[in-house]
């Protein structure tokens, strides 16, 4: 049975999050037709899940001896062979994950799933994986993208083993004077919130995956949070870090700055579970922000928006946020957006809609903004006065803060949308990148050609359409939406072929393979072109001295399947 003491509220094992919740499509009269009209459909086909007890796992290969050892060091109660635990710690939830286990296609689950509960317990446990050649996947909350969590089946080992860290929880210390907190790195973002907001910090550090994602993943992922304009990616959060390894501990000085030669913090930063398992991290907290302003803007091109973010990123002067939807994501945001229920709301919308086309910020060129300022009322107050000038320089059109409330109250709620569009047969995913500014609007062409004419050359009319995002003063990265009509019987070649086109496009186009997915398995392929022969030799060479079996996350980052 798995560690009661930690036992999950119920989330969905083929879907994303809660599995009492769903996006609400009843007052979006607009989304169906719109659907079926940019993805030249007649009607929609159904896709069916199988059921839970349909579901058929690969038999755990651990032998009763190997387990009853395994018992003995993590304890009885956190070792799980069950069905639900071998089951939801199967997959992650890109694309791919959530296509096979909607079929109930499992190939590799872990043979058993442990729940650590504290740094001792699990160095013991890589000492016995690593003594019997069983191989180890570090898991937090799940939620990859890129295949992170599968464990590999290899000739050679005995078996795999998923250490579900979510009984290691702690926030440690709290120290009001440097404003950090150490904190164990089983903790699930709301945890870790709730527990710095009620002494009144942050760590502002919220991925759209923020409810079902926790610390351990973020930090081995070099994960963004949506406000990491201002406030950094999760690497920059990190002051310092304890890594347990096969070869033994590591712990990088808790200091706020160091010369003393390279950063080996950064080294394990984004290593994805393959070095061993971060265990606990020093954090870089923040005051609770006095203010919160969210507001939307309205550019009559793509070009415009982007030009007021660099403006303001150069000037010195960092908002918390500026999220520019490019056209196509702008006319989607619009036909998301809830229908009025009061006549008057209903006429003012209206009316609002007939002035923007009238003054030129129409589809299909106009492009939403939502600027974010956080902080104490006098540096908020600084900041969106910069960026505002930036915008209006660049033509925009202040459509005001309701708009920016919308984004805020339902910024985690799109995600429970791809469920409602994979029942219906709809190819759903997301890319990410990012590059300089000097390459940033090209990129941006190319990769979307790129994914429609591969998703066009199966026979299916996807569209791509993105938004800027995560800003810095040299450049930002662009996060993609793909959808598409399946192509029934070959859903995976499609998005293989899909995945493959953009990925291409993105490295010849001077983008990064990755801003803050991570590589796991599906962009593995790339990790060579991306770090050139000679940088992928150096992060083997740390691999090897670290996990010399190489028992942590097979297949992942450095390797591929
Ligand atoms: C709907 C949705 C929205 C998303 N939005 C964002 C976003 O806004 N920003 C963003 O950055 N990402 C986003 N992601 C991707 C994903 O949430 C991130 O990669 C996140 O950082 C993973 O965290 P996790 O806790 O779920 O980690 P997991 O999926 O459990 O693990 C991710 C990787 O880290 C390794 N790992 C986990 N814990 C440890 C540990 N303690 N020590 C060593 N290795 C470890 C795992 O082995 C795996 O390789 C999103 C994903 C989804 C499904």
């Amino acid at each position: 049975m798995s560690n009661p003491s930690v036992e999950p509220v119920a989330v969905k094992w083929w879907g994303w999050g809660l599995e009492s919740k769903t996006y609400p499509l009843d007052d979006k009269p607009q989304f169906w037709p719109y659907l079926l009209k940019t993805l030249r459909l007649a009607e929609l086909r159904e896709c069916p899940r199988v059921t839970y007890e349909q579901v058929r796992l690969p038999a755990p290969r651990l032998d009763g001896r190997t387990l009853a050892r395994l018992k003995r060091v993590a304890g009885v109660a956190n070792v799980s062979t069950q069905k639900r635990d071998r089951l939801t710690h199967s997959l992650g939830k890109s694309y791919l994950d959530l296509l096979s286990l909607r079929r109930g296609i499992i190939r590799s689950p872990p043979d058993a799933v442990v729940y650590p509960e504290d740094e001792g317990e699990v160095a013991e446990l890589l000492d016995f994986a690593q003594a019997n050649r069983i191989s180890v996947v570090p898991f937090a909350g799940g939620s990859s993208v890129v295949g992170g969590v599968e464990p590999a089946r290899r000739r050679g080992f005995k078996g795999a083993i998923t250490l579900d860290l979510r009984a290691m929880n702690h926030v440690v210390d709290v120290d009001p004077v440097s404003l950090t907190a150490t904190v164990e790195t089983g903790i699930s973002g709301p945890e870790l919130e709730e527990a710095l907001n009620r002494k009144g910090f942050t760590l502002a550090h919220f991925p759209q995956s923020f409810q079902f994602s926790a610390l351990g993943g973020w930090i081995a992922t070099r994960s963004a949070g949506q406000v990491s304009t201002k406030y950094g990616k999760i690497e920059d959060m990190v002051e310092s870090l304890t890594l347990v390894s096969p070869s033994g501990r590591l712990e990088t000085r808790a200091v706020p700055a160091s010369a003393s030669g390279p950063e080996l913090k950064q080294l394990l930063i984004g290593s994805e579970g393959t070095l061993g398992v971060i265990t606990k991290a020093k954090l870089r907290i923040k005051r609770l922000p006095e203010v919160r302003k969210y507001e939307g803007l309205m550019f009559k091109s793509f070009r415009d928006g982007i030009n007021a973010i660099r403006e303001t990123m150069q000037s010195g002067l960092i908002p918390a946020m500026m999220r520019l939807s490019d056209p196509y994501e702008t006319e989607v945001s619009l036909v998301l957006a809830s229908e009025p229920r009061r006549l008057t709301e209903k006429v003012t919308r209206k009316f609002g809609l007939w002035m923007l086309e009238r003054l030129g910020y129409a589809s299909p060129r106009a492009c939403m903004m939502i600027l974010g300022v956080e902080g104490d009322a006098a540096s908020a107050k600084a900041e969106r006065q910069v960026a505002v000038r930036a915008c209006k320089r660049n033509g925009a059109f202040a459509i005001g803060s309701a708009a920016g409330r919308t984004w805020l109250n339902e910024r985690f709620e799109l995600p429970y949308l791809r469920d409602i569009l994979l029942d219906h047969c709809i190819l759903v995913d997301t890319l990410e990148t990012a590059t300089t500014w000097n390459r940033l609007e090209t990129l941006h062409g190319a990769v979307k050609s790129s994914i429609e004419d591969a998703l066009a050359g199966m026979g299916a009319s996807g569209v791509a359409f993105a938004h800027v995002s995560h800003a810095y003063p040299d450049g930002a990265s662009l996060y993609f939406t793909i959808i598409a009509p399946q192509v029934k019987g070959r859903e995976a070649q499609q998005w293989l072929r899909m995945k493959k086109a953009a990925t291409n496009c993105i490295m010849r186009n001077g983008g990064t393979l990755s801003h803050h997915h991570g590589i796991g398995k599906d962009h593995a392929p790339w990790i060579r072109q991306e770090l050139g022969a000679d940088g992928l030799d150096v992060l083997r060479a740390v691999k090897r001295q670290l996990d010399p079996k190489g028992i942590m996350n097979p297949g992942k980052l450095l390797e591929s399947s």
